[in-house]
């Protein structure tokens, strides 16, 4: 398709277009607003950009006609949070954890080692691997993150690589201390506040850091938030995963983009959330994969607080890229409409990037979006496991999938 062509997506069975009236506030387009979906329609893509949505008795005329047959069209998923560039795999201590087994080796920093060992070819081909296997499975933005490497090359090597894949690249240095420093934990934070961030900052865009018991605290992570915003980057962080702390607090005092994990919240965490732009990132593949209790989203979203949807990818605590499993997973255990998954999971993981073009199919978002061999969004949590993904459009073209209707 060349740019001046228009293609014309209609027999549309659900368009849904989070396009919906915001609380509080008028539909604007230029934006994501509400759930809201459409049946019968039709899209038109022009320029990489969606630039008609209306009932398909409607639409206009355009270059190129594709009728997807009563199927249900919907955004593009927007991951917010992954880990990507890594090497090696943890499959014998997942196994070990699923058994009830104690497992020595490994965790993390058998991924720092493994990733600091690995050749740039190995690292960007593990990487380009994953990137391919979310867009298959409708995810036409994500997250990446550094934080296997601990070292001011290794991390440097983790950014670049990242920005190969997606302008969505975190820092995060601040990941675990690494053995080297185990005796002098904050000679790591000063290496992570100054050198490695000298390094990496060119090729980020947000800084994150893990802050929890065992990693960095209070005033470690508000260091490292603040180090890095003075560097031009942005905040988002690893909040409250393994019990409560001052993750959220942290977030909110740093005005960052994302609280992420939000398993463990006081009654002043979620107040916290509710009152400020901090979106609340769930990651229920971690709890999946970890045998843990869900984060409780319907509290969240009860108390009107905005969340999004991850998958985390990542080798140790959640190795899935699927979107459509969190999805089933948000409304099957943490009491999350339909709706309210597939909304978190497109225009909440665009809140949480801070990103106004994409999560929604409004006139001038970037027409990012997925045909699903299904007749409505329902089906993503009504059928988990099955894959759906029918075709992918990033920015109008057609990247991933068919739009043939192998069921007709
Ligand atoms: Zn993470």
């Amino acid at each position: 398709m060349s740019d001046a062509e228009s293609t014309l997506i209609t027999g549309i069975g659900e368009l849904v277009s989070n396009d919906g009236e915001p609380s509080g506030g008028q539909p604007d387009s230029s934006q994501p607003g509400s759930f809201a979906a459409m049946t019968d329609a039709a899209l038109v893509i022009a320029r990489g950009k969606v630039a008609w949505t209306g009932p398909a008795s409607r639409a206009p005329a355009a270059d190129t006609v594709v009728d997807v047959a009563g199927r249900a069209v919907l955004p593009g998923f927007a991951d917010s949070h992954a880990h990507l560039v890594f090497a090696g795999e943890r499959s014998a201590e997942f196994a070990a954890r699923m058994a009830g087994r104690p497992y020595r080796a490994g965790g993390i920093l058998g991924t720092v080692e493994a990733t600091r060992a690995a050749s740039d070819a190995a690292l960007r081909a593990n990487l380009r691997r994953l990137a391919a296997e979310m867009l298959r499975q409708g995810t036409t933005t994500f997250e990446c993150k550094s934080g296997y490497g601990l070292t001011v090359p290794d991390e440097a090597r983790g950014l670049a690589l990242a920005a190969e894949v997606t302008p969505e690249v975190t820092y995060l240095g601040a990941h675990v201390v690494p053995p080297e420093f185990a005796a002098d934990p904050a000679g790591y934070v000063d290496l992570v506040c100054g050198p490695m961030l000298d390094a990496c900052a060119p090729a980020a865009r947000w800084v994150d850091v893990f802050c929890e018991d065992g990693a960095f605290g209070a005033d470690e992570a508000a260091t490292v938030l603040a180090a890095g915003q003075a560097a031009g980057l942005h905040a988002r962080v690893h909040a409250n995963q393994l019990g409560p702390g001052p993750g959220v607090r942290v977030a909110a005092e740093a005005g960052a983009a994302s609280a992420d994990h939000c398993t463990f919240l006081t009654d002043d965490d979620v107040d916290t959330l509710a009152s400020t732009p901090v979106v609340a990132t769930l990651l229920p593949g971690v709890e999946f994969s970890c045998r843990q209790p869900f984060p409780q989203a319907r509290r969240l979203l009860d108390a009107g607080a905005v969340v999004a949807l991850a998958t985390d990818c990542n080798p140790g605590s959640s190795f899935t890229s699927s979107m459509p499993f969190c999805i089933a997973l948000a409304v099957r255990e943490m009491g999350m409409t339909t709706e309210e998954a597939v909304w978190a999971a497109t225009a909440g993981g665009a809140r949480a990037l801070r990103r106004t073009d994409i999560g929604h199919l409004g006139v001038g978002a970037r027409a990012d979006l997925i045909l699903l061999d299904a007749p409505s969004h329902t089906y993503l949590a009504y059928r988990p496991g099955v894959p759906q993904i029918a075709a992918v459009w990033q920015a109008g073209n057609l990247v991933a999938g068919t739009t043939v209707n192998n069921a007709a």
